[in-house]
């Protein structure tokens, strides 16, 4: 069966295909990144805009690059929610326009569901059940997943996401927008034991994590440089980059770690763009369990992880119905 998948929550678009028979044999990404870092955030209007530009050409390159024919696709995939509401909207009009013409069936995708299955598309696949770590630049989720389809909710962050707090203390560090991943850079270079920053909710007993404290805690230090020393030095923000990181990296891995116990399964998958990290895989690799990261070009968001979903959840193609998105959708226990 050949899927076709289409992403548009956010800032970038992904149209991908996927054969059940073959795997992966299109995959085409556009980040709106630099149009946003200028603004220093993602802006929904522009986002929607530029998603529209993008979509018919991509598709069109994606057919291309897997020398397929849309007549041959089995479904058209789409990722309905959670995300912005303005640009989910071009992704599902678009799939169901597209479903529409080539007369066509629809796969609803939950977005976050298609990062969790994202490590299932590397060669050495996961297998059933696991500990899922969802960490994205909107979600911290610990999961137990026993099944497509069956995800039960262990724990999560009760504010900012992991993502976000790289984000935020990237912009406050002085780094371009999206800064998560220039920090983590940063952060190689960075000197051990020159700040320590706190680990919020180590200790509390269950799988919930926070982290919006974290990122004031750094915006204190580095105003109490300021105002001593004026600017920061280089190598003093390279040794907050790596305090800030390894104090993220250590809760979710004793969460994680907890999770594991707690569950009594022995595979742990990681998904979303923080997965991205190099001391987070260094760290998670070191528990006992057999862990699996998405490649690392499909961590952050990508059409790929959205074909596949679809191509994991045929039954529920439908023909092509409503325009409906729904920019809140929690992933539920089991649907
Ligand atoms: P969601 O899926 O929850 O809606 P999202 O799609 O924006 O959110 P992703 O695309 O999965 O999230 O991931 C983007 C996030 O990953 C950003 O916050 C980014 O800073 C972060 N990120 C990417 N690479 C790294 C890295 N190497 N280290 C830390 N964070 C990173
Ligand atoms: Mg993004
Ligand atoms: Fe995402």
């Amino acid at each position: 069966m050949l899927v076709l998948g289409i992403e548009s929550s956010c800032d970038e678009t992904g149209v991908a295909l996927y054969d059940t028979e073959r795997g992966l044999i299109g995959n085409q990404l556009h980040t709106q990144m630099a149009m946003h870092a200028e603004y220093g955030g993602v802006v929904p209007e522009l986002a929607s805009r530029d998603h529209i530009h993008r979509l018919v050409p991509l598709t069109q390159a994606c057919l291309a690059e897997a020398n397929v024919n849309i007549a041959d696709i089995d479904a058209i995939a789409y990722t309905q929610g959670p995300g912005l509401g303005g640009a989910l909207l071009t992704g599902t009009s678009f799939a169901n326009a597209l479903a529409f013409a080539n007369d066509k069936p629809v796969i609803a995708v939950h977005h976050l569901e298609g990062h969790l299955l994202s490590p299932m598309l590397a060669d050495d696949k996961p297998e059933f059940p696991f500990v899922a770590l969802l960490v994205s630049g909107g979600h911290t989720q610990i999961m137990a997943v026993t099944n497509v389809g069956q995800y039960q909710l262990l724990g999560e962050s009760i504010d900012d996401a992991a993502g976000e707090a790289f984000d935020k203390t990237a912009k406050l560090l002085g780094l371009p927008y999206p800064g998560g991943a220039k920090l983590s850079q940063l952060a190689k270079e960075g000197v051990t034991g020159r700040f320590e920053f706190p680990r919020p909710m180590l200790h509390s007993h269950d799988l919930n994590m926070s982290f919006s404290g974290l990122k004031t805690s750094v915006l204190t230090t580095v105003n109490k440089i300021k105002a001593e020393q004026g600017e920061i030095d280089e190598q003093t923000r390279k040794d907050i980059c790596l305090a800030f990181q390894d104090a993220v990296v250590d809760v979710l891995t004793r969460k994680v770690q907890d999770a594991l116990k707690q569950t009594g399964f022995n595979t742990l998958v990681v998904a979303g763009g923080v997965g991205a990290n190099w001391k987070l895989r260094e760290h998670l690799k070191q528990l006992p369990a057999k862990v699996f990261f998405p490649p690392l070009a499909l961590c952050t968001d990508n059409g790929a992880m959205i074909a596949f979903a679809g191509a994991m959840n045929l039954h529920k193609a439908q023909t092509v119905g409503g325009f409906d998105v729904k920019p809140r959708w929690p992933l539920i226990a089991t649907r």
